[in-house]
């Protein structure tokens, strides 16, 4: 289905009602505070008001949170897996509804948000209901760490809230969790669900601001910080925590290659870099960025790709046939654009990847590009892919390796010797055979190097936000 015009209206509606919005703290809505806007990156139009967080927010939410983590964490698993499937009932209840509000906000094709970042949302309710059920028997004596302060990206607004809340839940922590400041709204709607349900005031609290609301968060009295967004403030959240014995993740960029074997199915490899780099418009961290092909059957990839390629259909998020949305904010786009000129002046040659009017960009790859092009070592986080040619598999290797980062990639071929055997010389958190940006919740996904440290879903996820059991003292034997 696409959006129909109800789903549409319910979103406006919702919209029109709530106009202005405060945090929420403590199980409601607060009173708004300074206030910033929050515009459809693809018309431009003002959607809602969200409130500045102050240091004074993040303060009392965090109180708040403290308050209520004895008594959910006194909870039997089995009565937070209820409150965990009903979180996640719920959102599938109101799926439409929050396709449409995180298509608005941020720019993203309805298709994605429907069939994409909606049911994973669910999925990983879903999934950490279990884990809330099984934590004692799988982690036994470990307990939770108390409150968790997490900051999110744009880009998947809603999946990350999941990815973050979930298995904090399931783990027995309470949150205070930040939004982007371009997409705060599907969060919000999320306190809505948190009150429908009936969840324990204070077990989830929403802070809205910029990023000096998310370092008054860290800062704040908390026993974790996760993190997921850019190198570069992860870095300065890694050095504010140094010395605080407090626990941290780290969910940040990437540059992850895409390796096209000469054995690999051609058409299927097109495919997977359509559901790679031109997915959410390229604003995705483990994008398959760096496309890499066989120099034997480089010619003929291109051909197919670029056929392929022009295919795709840049346009209004909220149609269902767009492939391609809304860039989230004009600020990014520009921040694409700038580095594809830097990538052309440094001797690149840019195939599509046209800027449009508003916050549009064309699909398009560099071609022809030196290792040290700085198109080919910054994360563009656009639509834009590098695409080079290698000879042997250790090649292959070699320059798949070849970055500062290591969060994925993807490897296609036809035998699955050839493709193991490369995926498993690959340093990046995860690996897909011929395939790419397949998640799920059971899943752990994250990073090596300057991708970041910790991992998400699954068990390795539920893991790192419990704290280990003490270790008991060897019992002591008298000297003979
Ligand atoms: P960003 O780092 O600017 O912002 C991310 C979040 O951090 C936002 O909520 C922002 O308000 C907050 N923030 C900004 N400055 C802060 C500070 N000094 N202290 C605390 N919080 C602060 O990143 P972005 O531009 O929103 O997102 C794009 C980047 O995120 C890309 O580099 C991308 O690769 C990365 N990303 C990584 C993953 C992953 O899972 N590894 C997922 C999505 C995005």
């Amino acid at each position: 289905y696409g959006p129909s015009t109800e789903d549409a209206s319910a979103a406006r509606d919702w919209l029109a009602r709530r106009g202005t919005f405060g945090h929420f703290i403590n199980g409601s809505f607060t009173k708004p505070g300074e206030t910033f806007e929050t515009r459809d990156p693809a018309t431009g139009e003002v959607l809602a008001r969200v409130t500045q967080g102050t240091a004074d927010d993040v303060a009392t939410a965090v109180k708040a949170a403290r308050r209520a983590q004895k008594g959910w964490a006194a909870l039997p698993g089995t009565e937070r897996a209820r409150h965990l499937y009903a979180l996640a009932r719920h959102v599938q209840k109101r799926e439409r509804f929050l396709s449409v509000l995180e298509t608005l906000d941020n720019g993203k094709p309805i298709r994605e948000a429907r069939d994409i970042d909606v049911p994973l949302v669910a999925r990983h309710f879903y999934h950490h209901a279990g884990w809330a059920e099984l934590r004692d028997t799988r982690f036994p004596g470990h307990a939770p760490l108390g409150v968790c302060g997490q900051i999110i990206p744009w880009n998947f607004p809603l999946l990350m809230l999941a990815w973050k809340v979930a298995p904090a839940l399931a783990a027995g922590n309470t949150v205070v969790l930040k939004p982007a400041e371009y997409t705060p709204l599907t969060a919000l709607a999320f306190a809505e669900i948190c009150q429908e349900v009936g969840l324990p005031a204070g077990v989830v609290n929403i802070v809205t601001g910029d990023g000096t609301t998310g370092a008054a968060l860290v800062a704040a009295e908390v026993d974790k910080i996760a993190f997921t967004g850019s190198t570069e403030v992860g870095r300065g959240i890694a050095t504010a925590l140094a010395g605080t014995g407090r626990k941290l993740t780290l969910e940040l960029g990437g540059k992850s290659p895409f390796v096209v074997m000469e054995d690999a199915d051609l058409d299927a490899a097109v495919e997977g870099v359509v559901d790679s780099i031109w997915f959410n418009q390229g604003q995705v961290c483990c994008a398959g960025s760096r496309i890499m092909v066989a120099e034997s059957v480089a010619a003929r990839f291109e051909t197919l790709l670029s056929a392929r390629m022009a295919r795709l259909r840049v346009g209004a998020p909220l149609d269902k046939s767009t492939d391609i949305g809304a860039i989230v904010d004009p600020v990014q786009k520009d921040r694409i654009l700038s580095i594809c000129r830097a990538a052309t002046d440094a001797g690149a040659e840019l195939v599509g990847g046209q800027a449009q009017e508003g916050c549009f960009i064309a699909p398009g790859y560099l071609k022809n590009i030196a290792p040290a092009n700085p198109g080919m070592e910054q994360e563009i986080f656009g639509p834009i892919a590098t695409l080079s040619t290698f000879r042997t598999a250790d090649e292959a290797v070699e320059l798949a390796n070849n970055t500062r980062y290591g969060l994925a990639g993807s490897v296609w071929s036809e035998s699955a010797t050839v493709a193991t055997d490369i995926a498993a010389r690959i340093k990046a958190g995860v690996i897909w055979i011929n395939g790419a940006n397949m998640f799920d919740a059971a899943a752990p996904f994250g990073g090596y190097r300057e991708s970041g440290y910790g991992r998400e879903g699954g068990a390795a996820g539920m893991r790192d936000y419990l704290a280990e059991p003490a270790v008991k003292p060897a019992r002591e034997v008298a000297p003979k």
